[in-house]
């Protein structure tokens, strides 16, 4: 690895880069890793110590690790998984199977496996109806989910092109939805203005089967499952996923979610990236219009004309550049970004696991790791519009993961790990503040664990809660979006991160977005940083090509 002076704090460093990444998360490294491997002599500052972003695994107590915050690997692309070779890094993923299951109150546990077929035979106890419904919409979910699929890697399409680059791209749209035609189209058109919830109804008969859609669908989203657009969601689960590619694909990561950016890190590293941590940026340099590095909050400046920001666009335009840098329409676009966290997170770490009610006994280790507590459709509006007007629900929708099951390098033999994902609560509180109101939280999802697993509240021995302030704080995640913006249909595509500014270029020359606010958002992908760096790559060549 070439080794590269330091900067001097408060000073200019001497060091030249021909990119900087601010920030360390999934997409960031990605991003290094194609650039350096392109040759251009790339940096990654992180702020924290240790790089991941919202992709890591921490201790929560001695000895027993966690993945904080996101916990299951779904969408990973293959295509960075290869490029990165991420497995030769040490990467190791285990297929959940069930790749969902919902434990509801009446002691049903319903999984949702990978295999087709025997989904529609389990299905079948609950309602003969609904399974043959789900053995159809199935193939036709899937079959649009493919058309959606290769938009993943690629820019969103450029509506403000003109002349023949709007031919180009109104022939690379196209050629990706040519083989689009009839009830698809219909489809297609109700998947993204639609809402889930009226899609359910329409669809199936029992509460349980919709549910099990629910819990597999407006995850993370600021939306309640009647909402338009919320139907989309059916679709963004089905593309492909996992080293084989399979549709609708969901994986442990044997290590926690950390593994899979430690392992980009060491990718990025080989190409020859730098990666410094604890080196949080206070601003981005800009000059001219263009910009010319940055500064850390110890005063180094550190140059290079690409700058590439893993930071959320709020934080990027609203905070580490300076507000005469940008027009105030622009900053009032970004200030209008729909990003308001509506989840939490807590971990925990038990002396048993969880026994969940109506488990069969012979469900293996993998099986039990998974338990969706998830509500009603209506039981999710209403917990939506408690949420909405500043209360923390008393009602939940908890999404538990005993990792430590398939995964036993997190605890120490006997102990588990539990990550408990939460959904809905409010970013901003009506009264009080989080630091006020996190033990509440923290006893509200042990109530409801308990009511389904009841040896599990007896089983703590340690907790941690993050609230979204939590996830604001130490994640640098604005407002506490695990999104970097919400995901929903105003704010995708071509509208993301905001209208006109889609294309991973910003207003300021030569900076660049990579992280989840922009195409196609939010998730352990990397597909943002991977379009990304691509987007830059063009621009140099492009840039060499005109001189
Ligand atoms: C609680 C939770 C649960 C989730 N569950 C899942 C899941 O199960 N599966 C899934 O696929 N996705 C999940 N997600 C979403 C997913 O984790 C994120 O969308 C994704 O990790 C974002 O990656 P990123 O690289 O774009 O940004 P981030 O991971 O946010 O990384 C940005 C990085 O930039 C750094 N940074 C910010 N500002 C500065 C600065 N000024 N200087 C230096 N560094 C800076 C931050 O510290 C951070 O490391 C979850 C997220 C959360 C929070």
């Amino acid at each position: 690895m070439p080794r590269v002076p330091t900067g001097t704090p408060g000073h200019m460093s001497e060091t030249r880069y021909d990119a900087i990444v601010v920030g360390g998360g999934h997409n960031g490294l990605t991003a290094a890793f194609y650039l350096s491997r392109a040759g251009l002599r790339t940096l990654v500052l992180e702020r924290r110590d240790v790089v991941g972003g919202a992709c890591v695994t921490e201790e929560i107590a001695p000895g027993c690790r966690a993945s904080t915050t996101s916990y299951i690997a779904s969408m990973l692309r293959p295509e960075v998984i290869r490029d990165l070779d991420l497995q030769r890094h040490g990467l190791r993923m285990v297929p959940c199977e069930p790749g969902l299951q919902a434990v509801f109150e009446d002691g049903t546990v319903l999984p949702w496996w990978t295999d087709h077929d025997r989904t529609v035979r389990e299905w079948s106890r609950v309602s003969a109806a609904d399974a043959r419904t789900f053995d159809r919409i199935d193939d036709r979910l899937k079959r649009l989910a493919r058309y959606l699929q290769p938009f993943f890697l690629e820019e969103p399409p450029d509506v403000h092109a003109r002349r023949w680059t709007r031919i180009r791209e109104g022939r690379r749209v196209y050629k990706r939805v040519k083989g689009i035609g009839g009830d698809e189209i219909t489809d297609l058109a109700e998947f993204l203005t639609g809402s889930l919830g009226d899609f359910l109804d329409r669809h199936f008969e029992t509460e349980k089967i919709k549910r099990m859609y629910l819990a597999n669908n407006v995850y993370g989203m600021h939306s309640p499952p009647y909402r338009p657009g919320t139907a989309i969601g059916l679709l963004f689960h089905l593309l492909s996923g996992g080293a084989e590619e399979e549709q609708g694909w969901f994986g442990h990561v044997i290590g926690g979610m950390g593994a899979i950016t430690q392992a980009m890190a060491a990718a990025a590293r080989e190409q020859g990236a730098e990666i410094r941590t604890e080196a949080p940026v206070a601003r981005i340099l800009v000059e001219d219009g263009r910009t010319r590095g940055v500064v850390l909050e110890d005063g180094t400046e550190l140059s290079s004309t690409i700058v590439l920001s893993n930071a959320d666009p709020k934080r990027t335009f609203l905070r580490l550049v300076q507000p005469d840098d940008l027009s105030d329409e622009f900053r009032g676009s970004v200030a209008a970004i729909k990003m308001d966290g509506p989840c939490a997170k807590v971990n925990m770490v038990l002396s048993e696991a969880p026994r969940w009610t109506g488990m069969p006994a012979d469900a293996d280790l993998n099986r039990r790791a998974f338990a969706t507590l998830v509500p009603t459709l209506e039981g999710a509006e209403r917990i939506y519009d408690v949420a909405k007007w500043g209360e923390i629900p008393e009602e939940l929708w908890v999404d538990c993961v005993v990792a430590s099951n398939v995964d036993p390098t997190l605890a120490p033999p006997g102990v588990h790990v539990m990550t408990c994902f939460v959904q809905y609560v409010p970013y901003r509180l009506r009264e009080g503040t989080w630091d006020d109101h996190r033990d509440l939280l923290g006893k509200r999802v042990v109530d409801i664990v308990g009511r389904y697993a009841p040896n599990a509240p007896g089983a703590i021995q340690a907790m941690q809660v993050l609230t979204p302030l939590d996830l604001e704080r130490t994640y640098a995640l604005t407002e506490g979006n695990i999104f970097h913006g919400d995901l929903n249909i105003q704010q995708l595509f071509f509208m993301r991160p905001v209208p006109g500014w889609a294309h991973y270029r910003t207003p300021i020359a030569g900076l660049y977005l990579c992280g989840a606010g922009v195409h196609p958002g939010g998730g352990v992908t990397g597909a943002p940083g991977y379009v990304a760096a691509h987007k830059v790559l063009r621009d140099r060549s492009g840039r060499r090509a005109r001189r």
